[in-house]
């Protein structure tokens, strides 16, 4: 199966619905003047998701831009029930959401998410057919202490916990190790190279190699339009998931144009 370049943006919390209005028709406007780009959506060779806070999700899905997709930062597992301030992916899905990002570090290192609650997400995205974008990646502690492919490995499996091998090939893995989300710091391409790598060789165990070979593995943490070329250069690394350089429409279309430079 045949790899894209998927660029995700994850706006964290930021842009209410007003916002994300004028994003999208600054977006619309830039892409309508970039031939190549849109020529490179349409032949499925980039792909666009953007993933805007839970109350901007509605303006996407009236907005609905065919060369948009956009899905939600987290979800619960459930499909309803007493979770007060949760949102469950069904609702999402009713949304047209593409992806659910699933145990983003911010949510594992400021809210809790363990490793299981991130397990029971997966297994509930893909249950209802909804793309997971679930990130791995160590601290700089770890890193430094020589630990960062056994954290990745630990990450990964536990969230592959119980789940079917035929249904993993929806899953995209977004490599972001903690030390470089929000940092200006970023992993070398080397670096980021040996654990997008790895990742799939995670997944050749688990999955064997048809599935692997087909599975998206993204890097994210500080890419912008200066270092995202030698990135998406890497032979494992299928796209980003961008977060502060996807905030503003010049920015995420420079992160576009350098992946055009490596088709
Ligand atoms: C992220 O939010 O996942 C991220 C990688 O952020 P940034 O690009 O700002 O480092």
């Amino acid at each position: 199966m045949e790899r894209r370049i998927l660029l995700a943006g994850n706006w964290k919390m930021h842009k209410g619905p007003k916002e994300a209005l004028s994003f999208l028709e600054d977006l619309d406007k830039a892409l309508e003047l970039e031939k190549t780009i849109t020529e490179a959506i349409a032949s499925k060779k980039i792909e666009l998701a953007l993933f805007p806070p839970f109350i901007s999700i509605p303006t996407f899905c009236d907005f609905n831009h065919k060369m948009i997709k956009w899905g939600g930062q987290n979800a619960h597992w459930e499909e309803k029930g007493a979770f007060t301030g949760e949102v469950s992916i069904p609702m999402l899905l009713e949304l047209g959401c593409s992806y659910v990002i699933l145990g983003h570090s911010e949510r594992r290192h400021i809210f809790g998410e363990t490793d299981e609650m991130v397990s029971k997400k997966l297994t509930a995205a893909l249950d209802h057919g909804l793309s997971p974008v679930l990130c791995v990646g160590e601290t700089l502690d770890e890193r430094n202490g020589g630990k960062a492919l056994s954290v990745i490995r630990r990450q990964l499996l536990s969230a592959l916990e119980g789940v079917d091998s035929t249904k993993a090939a929806q899953i995209v893995v977004a490599y972001e190790p903690v030390w470089a989300i929000g940092t200006g710091r970023t992993a070398s391409d080397a670096d980021a190279q040996e654990a997008c790598n790895f990742v799939r060789g995670l997944f050749v165990e688990r999955c064997g190699q048809n599935i692997a070979s087909g599975i998206h593995v993204l890097y994210g943490g500080s890419v912008s339009p200066k270092n995202a070329a030698g990135l998406l250069r890497q032979p494992d690394i299928d796209g980003a998931l961008i977060g502060g350089a996807s905030l503003s429409v010049e920015s995420y279309i420079g992160i576009i144009k350098e992946a055009l430079s490596v088709l």
